[in-house]
């Protein structure tokens, strides 16, 4: 499934998945996979969680994490779902052979 892709210049991150849509903010990142499949996995995370609770574990998890490091950017990336997205999203073949629910291993707590 090829998600569709919207341009939207006035977001300000580069790339986000709201489902069933890729938004970017600039057309040129069109061209940059590894973005792309950063957020079909996002996709692929929010379908196996019906859409709303994956939006729903998402916060929950940053707020978490925000207590925890006392830093954005550190929450944001210790939520268990960009974890996986990051950690995979130079493996071209990562969506192919992917398990259901592959973020429930980032639930174990990071010191
Ligand atoms: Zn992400």
């Amino acid at each position: 499934m090829a998600a569709p892709i919207i341009v939207v210049p006035f977001m300000k991150p580069a790339g986000m998945a709201l489902f069933p849509f890729i938004l970017i903010h600039d057309e040129k990142l069109k061209a940059d996979k590894t973005l792309i499949r950063h957020e079909n996995i996002h996709l692929q995370q929010q379908i196996e969680l019906l859409v709303i609770p994956f939006y729903l574990l998402y916060v929950i998890n940053y707020l978490v994490n925000l207590l925890q490091y006392k830093n954005h950017q550190q929450a944001y990336i210790q939520i268990i779902f960009e974890r996986e997205a990051y950690q995979h999203e130079n493996d071209v073949d990562y969506l192919t052979n992917r398990k259901l629910w592959g973020w429930i291993k980032y639930l174990k707590i990071k010191q």
